[in-house]
């Protein structure tokens, strides 16, 4: 028995990351995987090649999912970025203040605005969009238009929870603190002390695993989650709780 036995799940940015290692815990727990990314690489059952800033390109995925599979119970709008160009708000060129919002913030709404039909076919189904911690709290180096988009996506998706509740359908925020991925550790491999400013406000001391956070989504996308909705749902370690750490 599988905790997502018979539920198809869309998944974007499953090339990488949070979003590859979910979906192969989603697929270990039962589910028909449809991964999506720019990349040729998406995990899953059916990996198709898209980029979910374009309307169109999000209305297709949809589309094929449900010709292969026949209805969609889950979406997790997981893709995002966070360039080295955005930054300060007196460094950050209109340019990548745009890019940004686009990847992170226009492609949530675009998902939610093309796949919340499909749910509702369906009776309806689990969303999880993925927003940050620094969603909620502020950071004295900044990347403000990754943070900016963070804060839209939570807001949209509490809204969006509340305005689809009575249709079945339920959404979630989930709020990563910061992870080990594979680029976090070739950055403070070769500048520790950027490492060390960062993780002394993490209470465990150290930043999550990938499979933490898909931990994260496998429950809000189950049925364990069923009274779950419009939530803050931080898988953070207890960072945005904190004042004092552990020495
Ligand atoms: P990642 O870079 O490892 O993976 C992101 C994937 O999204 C990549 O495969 C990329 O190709 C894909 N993608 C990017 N733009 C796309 C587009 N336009 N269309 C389709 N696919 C696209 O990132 P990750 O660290 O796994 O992060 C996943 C999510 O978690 C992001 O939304 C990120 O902002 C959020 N998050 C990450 C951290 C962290 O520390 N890694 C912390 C908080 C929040």
């Amino acid at each position: 028995m599988g905790r997502l036995d018979g539920k198809v799940c869309v998944i974007t940015g499953t090339a990488s990351g949070i979003g590859a290692e979910s979906a192969r815990l989603f697929q270990s727990e039962g589910a028909q995987v449809v991964g999506v990314d720019l990349s040729p690489d998406a995990v899953g059952d059916l990996a198709i090649q898209a980029d979910v800033t374009k309307p169109e390109d999000v209305e297709g995925m949809y589309v094929e999912a449900r010709e292969r599979f026949g209805k969609i119970d889950v979406l997790f709008n997981n893709a995002g970025i966070s360039p080295d160009d955005d930054a300060s708000i007196l460094d950050t060129s209109v340019e990548a203040w745009d890019r940004v919002q686009n990847v992170n913030l226009r492609s949530v709404f675009l998902c939610c605005k093309y796949g919340i039909p499909h749910l509702l076919d369906n009776g309806g189904g689990s969303i999880i969009n993925v927003a940050s911690f620094v969603a909620v709290m502020g950071a004295a180096v900044s990347q403000v238009s990754y943070t900016a988009s963070k804060g839209g996506v939570l807001a949209m998706s509490r809204e969006l929870g509340v305005e689809f509740a009575k249709q079945g359908i339920r959404v979630n925020a989930l709020c990563p603190g910061p992870v080990n991925t594979p680029l976090l550790k070739e950055l403070f491999a070769k500048d520790p002390e950027k490492a060390e400013r960062r993780l002394v406000h993490l209470p465990p001391g150290r930043f999550a695993e990938p499979g933490e956070l898909a931990a994260g989504a496998l429950f809000l996308a189950s049925d364990e989650s069923s009274f779950v909705n419009a939530t803050t749902f931080l898988v953070d370690g207890g960072l945005t709780a904190a004042y004092l750490t552990p020495l």
